[in-house]
């Protein structure tokens, strides 16, 4: 399986990082060595002193395909989950200055931490999902699926016009406003339309 990421997804984040809206959807894959699932802890890496969180819908791939069109993409997942896209903003920087690529600093093992996928059929719409991160008990972030630049069917549709989606593939659907550092120590808790589904620690 792979993940795939996808950048500036929602307008207040990018003028936080002051990117311009981008005009058609940007990704980045991250392996599958990513993945860090049942709440096991996050062990914070030497190679940056500046991780952030990125919380994020995470959508499941359902069935094979690619070039998939809009109108059918719905039928290309039924669950969803919440996750961190862990990001060692230091590194995104620097590559980015350079114009390299973003992989040292977006997809280092354990970069994706992932709840359980829960049945989509739980909620009315996917373009209108409440989801938040807190940090020790704090709300730090808060986001509506309905404030995506790109819905996860446009996603589906441009994405695969390059990768082919398979089975058990997961897509991190972008961020919203409010990303900031995490330390040793901290407990993060996410949540999709107020229920629990991710807990963990930073160590
Ligand atoms: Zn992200």
């Amino acid at each position: 399986m792979k993940i795939i990421a996808i950048g500036r997804n929602y307008s207040e984040h990018a003028k936080e990082l002051n990117h311009a809206v981008p005009s058609s959807p940007v990704f980045f894959l991250k392996p599958e060595t990513a993945l860090l699932q049942k709440n096991k802890p996050f062990f914070y890496p030497s190679f940056t002193s500046d991780l952030h969180y990125e919380t994020e819908i995470v959508v499941r791939i359902n069935k094979n395909g690619k070039h998939i069109e809009e109108q059918f993409a719905h039928r290309y997942y039924d669950e969803i989950g919440i996750g961190i896209d862990f990001t060692a903003r230091d590194l995104q920087q620097i590559q980015k200055e350079k114009g390299l690529p973003w992989e040292i600093a977006k997809a280092f093992d354990h970069s994706a931490p992932t709840s359980p996928m829960t049945p989509l059929n739980r909620y009315k719409n996917i373009q209108d999902i409440y989801f938040s991160l807190k940090i020790n008990d704090k709300q730090v972030q808060i986001g509506h699926t309905a404030d995506m630049i790109f819905t996860v069917d446009k996603v589906i549709a441009y994405v695969s016009q390059f990768v082919s989606l398979k089975i058990g593939d997961l897509i991190f659907t972008g961020t919203p406003a409010g990303v900031g550092p995490v330390k040793i120590g901290d407990q993060l808790e996410a949540f999709i339309e107020g229920e629990s589904l991710l807990k963990f620690e930073i160590k």
